[in-house]
């Protein structure tokens, strides 16, 4: 049996924002419900109104808006205005990073009406698309052609720009990689608006492998190419419970997903587990099945994206009391199971969100947007939600799963956790996010001789402690999670709240292409630097000013050394 000990800590006193976070979903309710209700009917009539624009319109449209993005960046004056970043708000963005940046000077350029799909072939199966459109709108469009990216990130209002330029992730990845692995060219802004095509194999390839995770600090993104693969209409999914200790349920979570044997036919489409105790998880593998398979007799269909359905993560926790099952769920909404109940965060900011009477009379309005539980929250409940809430992924090898799982218990006892495992390919340079040097050389479970198989673990919800009352500093904890990933080859997406310095978290990423393109692509002294772009807490003049004068040194130093 593992060792499930955890710390013993003194109970906590209640104070004014415990009654507040508790009393919450008045305003979600009354105020963010509705007013959510008709912000995606708007966007979604303005996602059908693009579609009915001609390619040809939209990629006319493309073209001037590149134009607009080049002159606003040349209006820019180095020695008044300040570092270069998208216009969005701080609050629409999906991650809970602090976005301080915003806060301090800074230069912004606005990328708002990249938002048009520009093109699909089929020949070639790609998709052409712009940085905003979001994975709900690009779903909606492919999924009646049979067609999908190989990675489709479970929430609507994931952007494809926040994709490339952070991370991305399903549980379809591991067969096709994160997000990023599945792109086929990048179409930059470079600094001194210069108009770039990077793919993998042209002069610019070391821009195309930069750019993931760099957080938009090489160059503006406006369009990006990406795979297609064909897919049918439904998801035939099978749910396994699992009991056992947590070394017990690493392995059964190998085994769902990696044959032993190596047969490929046994490999399935989709992976998801969900751990909902210490000892208790469920275990799910899809395949995607044609509507004739789905719809024989005695096989059910189960249309998780009706509003009154349960919430996903407590259907298939349904499986510890029903033992194993199989369902048929359309493919598109599987795709998006988790937007309504945003996982299960939900459960915690509406408690009752997920009873029968609360489904069937106002479920279709949810979600509620990330961006107005953001607005609405103010800045004492954003501190409390950092100190008693985490939001964190971990993407470790796989054969860490075990280890980070007791780690995990042992530090936050956060329940459930998310696990679905990624390949990390061996690119032919070295990017911010790389496999363990010699894993070809010892294959583990799920590695192969191109890829070695990681895991992202994420954890989204309040810690065993805050449910129980006591003490429990969540800056103390994030710390010594980045610590652990640290030691034991793992990175942490910068969506999430970090507690890293500057030198732990190059401990964490590698900086060797990073800093090479910052320089060849002049992003020096005009993008931000991304230690400083994720860096937590309230950015003042004075680190602006710092951080723009290094910058400007470094730039000159190249540029004196390139002379
Ligand atoms: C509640 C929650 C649920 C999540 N669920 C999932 C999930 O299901 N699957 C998943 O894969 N991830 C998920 N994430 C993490 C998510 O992947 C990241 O937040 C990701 O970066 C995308 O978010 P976004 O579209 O809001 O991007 P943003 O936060 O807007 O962008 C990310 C970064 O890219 C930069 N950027 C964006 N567009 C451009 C551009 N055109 N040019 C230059 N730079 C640009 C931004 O400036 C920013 O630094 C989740 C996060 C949270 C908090």
């Amino acid at each position: 049996m593992s060792n499930l000990q955890v710390p013993v800590r003194p109970k906590r006193q209640k104070i004014w924002v415990d009654y507040f976070v508790q009393f919450r979903w008045i305003i979600i309710v009354f105020v963010v419900l509705p007013i959510s209700c008709i912000i995606y009917f708007s966007i979604y009539l303005s996602e059908l109104r693009a579609e009915k624009k001609p390619y040809k319109l939209r990629q006319k449209e493309h073209e001037e808006n590149i134009k607009k993005v080049v002159k606003r960046l040349k209006q820019r004056n180095p020695l008044k205005d300040g570092l270069v970043c998208t216009a969005r708000k701080p609050y629409i963005v999906v991650g809970m990073r602090h976005v301080d940046y915003k806060r301090a000077r800074h230069f912004e350029v606005d990328l708002s009406a990249f938002n048009n799909i520009l093109e699909i072939d089929r020949e070639r199966m790609v998709v052409k698309v712009e940085p905003l459109v979001t994975m709900g709108h690009l779903s909606r469009v492919t999924v009646p052609m049979n067609l999908a990216l190989p990675v489709v990130s479970e929430l609507n209002d994931l952007t494809i720009g926040g994709l490339i330029n952070g991370y991305g992730i399903e549980g379809s990845s591991h067969i096709y990689g994160l997000f990023s692995d599945t792109l086929v060219s990048l179409e930059v802004v470079l600094a001194d608006g210069r108009v770039v095509r990077a793919t993998k194999d042209n002069e610019h390839s070391d821009l195309f492998y930069a750019i993931p995770w760099s957080q938009g600090t090489l160059g503006l993104l406006v369009s990006a190419e990406i795979k297609l693969i064909p897919i049918k209409e439904y998801m035939r999914l099978t749910y396994k419970p699992v009991r056992g200790n947590l070394r017990e349920m690493a392995q059964a979570f190998a085994d769902s997903f990696a044959p032993r044997d190596g047969d490929p036919k046994k490999i399935p489409d989709f992976v998801e587990s969900l751990i909902f105790t210490p000892t208790e998880g469920v275990f799910m593998t899809g395949r995607y099945a044609s509507k004739g398979e789905a719809e024989r007799r005695g096989n059910v269909i189960n249309r998780v994206g009706w509003w009154f359905k349960p919430w996903f993560y407590q259907h298939a926790e349904a499986a510890l009391k029903r033992g194993e099952f199989v369902e048929y769920i359309p493919t598109r909404e599987y795709y998006h199971r988790h937007t309504r109940p945003l996982f299960w965060e939900m459960k915690l900011i509406l408690p009752f969100g997920d009873q029968w009477w609360f489904r069937w009379l106002m479920g279709w309005m949810m979600p509620p947007k990330i961006s107005l539980l953001k607005i609405t929250q103010g800045e004492a409940i954003r501190k409390y939600y950092h100190d008693m809430h985490v939001i964190q992924d971990m993407l470790l090898p796989m054969h860490k799963v075990a280890d980070a799982l007791e780690f995990l218990h042992h530090e936050m006892e956060v329940y459930p956790i998310w696990l679905c495992p990624h390949r990390l390919f061996k690119l032919p340079v070295k990017t911010m996010v790389y496999p363990e040097p010699g894993f070809e050389q010892n294959q583990k479970q799920g590695d192969t001789s191109y890829a070695q198989m990681f895991a992202d673990v994420g954890v989204y919800y309040a810690p065993g402690p805050v449910l129980r009352g006591e003490v429990f500093d969540g800056a103390e904890a994030v710390g010594r999670l980045e610590e652990w990933l640290i030691r034991n080859h793992g990175f942490q997406p910068q969506y999430s709240v970090s507690e890293l310095t500057e030198q732990n978290f190059w401990r964490m990423f590698d900086r060797s292409l990073y800093d090479q393109c910052r320089k060849k692509y002049k992003a020096l002294g005009t993008f931000m630097d991304v230690y400083y772009k994720s860096k937590k807490g309230k950015k003042t003049e004075r680190e602006v000013l710092e951080a723009e004068a290094a910058i400007a040194e470094t730039a000159y130093a190249v540029a004196e050394k390139e002379d």
